[in-house]
């Protein structure tokens, strides 16, 4: 059969590629350390379980829901955001609503489906999440990458962002705390692009805050909205539970924002998935979100102690060039290109050369054959000569996989 130009055109994950190598390893007996995950390998909450379990016995939660979402829940949901990241939509004279998606990433292809026209560009702040330039393309706009390095511990200048801003340009996306940088983007940071947007009033703003409760150094993250509230106006805020309740595989995720917007995402649901699964809504209707709290916490201490990790092994091998301070998500961004094995991968011994050409793939194949440490290469992410290792693992595994890292990082 043919394939359209449109499914041809998607790019194909390294990561996919990356997975089959660490299984078809750990298949022949090879011991391989995976720090390519995306969530968090815990069991969620026992209320939120147990809440699941209740629902079984109503036949609504094996029933549609209306497509954008049990009403019960979307109200919750804008609550926990007002509340969470102190705004309140009524004193803005904001008629807010809040759709519930199958999922985060399904929330944020929704959202581009309704803001993008052919041509359109979105801006999207590198390092970013893997799938925002694919989903801009698959609805016909064209993504604009405004960089960043580690010098500048990802953080994209403001000035940077403003350069690349044009008459076609539709929307930004803002992805703080980020996936794969692990930052979050400071308050100095946020007021600025405030300021940006305010001067431009065309644009609308997706803020993916997937992993807000995610934060294990305070202060807990700011967003330029805080700073300007009028900017909700055309903010659209998306959140989930795929991170903060370790439920990736429910397929829960919303978007919160103006409610003539929302409604032609509306539109998009109802013709392609209708409502979010009915079971896990009405659960969470009745689930208390404050528990969360008591849940993350010590999730918290274990990925501030596995970043510490890091930084004490990087530290103790002179790799503290490669090193800058994460604090939410749970992701660590490794930059090769400041470190001893980065020479070999050097064509001719030339960083100019070096610095054009992008090398991920092949070092982090090396790093999982040579060590059996498996990361993201960050090509995908935005960012050449990099790879994003995951905060998750027990601590001991970590140090272990750190260490070997590190080894590699030193040429051995
Ligand atoms: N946004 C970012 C930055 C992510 O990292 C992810 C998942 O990895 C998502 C959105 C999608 O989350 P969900 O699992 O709710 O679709």
């Amino acid at each position: 059969m043919e394939i359209s130009a449109r499914a041809n055109a998607v790019k194909e994950s390294v990561t996919l590629k990356l997975n089959e190598k660490v299984v078809s390893m750990s298949e022949s007996g090879k011991k391989v350390f995976n720090l390519t995950a995306g969530q968090l390998p815990f069991r969620p909450m026992p209320e939120l379980v147990e809440g699941i379990g209740k629902e079984f016995a109503f036949l609504k939660s094996f029933q549609y829901t209306a497509v954008p979402g049990v009403v019960e829940l979307r109200k919750k949901v804008i609550n926990y955001i007002e509340e969470s990241r102190g705004v309140r939509f009524r004193d803005l004279g904001i008629e807010v609503d809040c759709v519930v998606s199958n999922g985060a990433k399904h929330s944020i292809y929704n959202i581009l489906g309704a803001l993008i026209d052919p041509e359109d560009e979105v801006i999207i702040l590198s390092p970013y999440w893997i799938s925002y330039p694919e989903m801009i393309r698959c609805w016909g706009g064209i993504p604009v990458e405004v960089a960043s390095s580690k010098f500048e511990s990802y953080i994209p200048a403001v000035e940077e962002i403003e350069k690349s801003i044009t008459k076609k340009t539709r929307a930004i996306i803002v992805n703080s705390p980020n996936n794969p940088s692990g930052i979050s983007y400071p308050k100095s940071w946020m007021k600025n692009f405030a300021n940006l947007l305010l001067k431009h009033p065309h644009l609308s703003i997706v803020s993916d805050e997937i992993y807000f409760e995610l934060s294990y150094f305070d202060p807990k993250p700011t967003y330029f909205y805080q700073f300007e509230p009028s900017l909700l106006k055309r903010t659209i805020i998306v959140d989930g539970i795929s991170k903060s309740l370790a439920c990736t595989g429910l397929r829960v995720g919303y978007s919160v924002g103006p409610k003539n917007f929302l409604a032609a995402v509306e539109k998009i649901q109802a013709q392609t998935t209708s409502g979010a699964n009915s079971l896990i809504q009405r659960s969470l209707v009745t689930f208390d979100f404050a528990l969360m709290e008591k849940f993350l916490s010590p999730i918290r201490v274990h990925l501030r102690n596995n970043a510490n990790v890091i930084r004490k092994i990087f530290e103790e091998n002179a790799l503290q060039s490669s090193w800058y301070q994460v604090n939410s998500a749970f992701y660590f961004l490794v930059d090769f290109q400041s470190t001893p094995v980065f020479k070999r991968y050097l064509k001719n011994d030339s960083i100019n050369h070096a610095l054009k050409d992008d090398f991920s793939v092949a070092i982090c194949s090396d790093l999982l054959e040579r060590k059996g440490v498996a990361i993201v290469p960050g090509s995908d992410f935005g960012i050449a000569n990099s790879g994003r290792l995951s905060l998750v693992l027990e601590e001991k595994p970590f140090l272990e996989s750190i260490k070997l890292l590190a080894e590699f990082m030193v040429g051995e």
